[in-house]
């Protein structure tokens, strides 16, 4: 079995992060959604929140679960008994940031991180840029997986 962690802020969870966990059953038997829930980053949806988006996103895909954690990403994938961390990547900052954790990881943990490039349709699609559409009173669906709504 080979079971992957997906963690993220996920504030709110996109199209972007569902394609990414999508493509990623294709690679990994499981994928635990891990929401980070850090206590010192203030964030728009409450862990709660975006834990019943998630779970709505994937409510007919057995194989995809769904936790908030409060710990280090590689003891959340020691928990989960996850061997792989799954990340997406959209651009070069992207890069820059992945590989300094990814390799941190792989040091302290052994748990290799694999990363999916982004759909191109999908690259410009951020939480920071919904959080702000938001905060303006936008209409973000095109933003969102199917089935979700906010
Ligand atoms: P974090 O705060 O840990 O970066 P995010 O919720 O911003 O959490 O992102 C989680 C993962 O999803 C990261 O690997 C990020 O690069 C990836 N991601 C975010 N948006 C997209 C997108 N539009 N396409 C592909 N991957 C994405």
């Amino acid at each position: 079995m080979k079971r992957a962690i997906f963690p993220g802020s996920f504030d709110p969870f996109t199209i972007g992060h569902y394609s990414i966990v999508q493509r990623g059953l294709t690679i990994f038997d499981e994928i635990v959604v891990g929401i980070g829930n850090n206590q010192a980053k203030k964030t728009l949806f409450s862990a709660e929140k975006r834990l019943e988006i998630i779970r709505e996103a994937f409510i007919d895909e057995a194989r995809v679960k769904v936790q908030i954690y409060n710990s280090l990403t590689i003891d959340f994938a020691r928990e989960a008994k996850a061997g792989f961390i799954l990340r997406g990547l959209r651009t070069v900052a992207d890069f820059e940031y992945e590989r300094t954790i990814g390799d941190t990881n792989r040091i302290l943990s052994g748990v290799e991180t694999v990363i999916l490039f982004t759909e191109a349709a999908y690259a410009h699609i951020s939480s920071t840029v919904a959080r702000e559409l938001i905060s303006y009173g936008k209409d973000i669906s095109a933003f969102l997986p199917p089935n979700v709504k906010i």
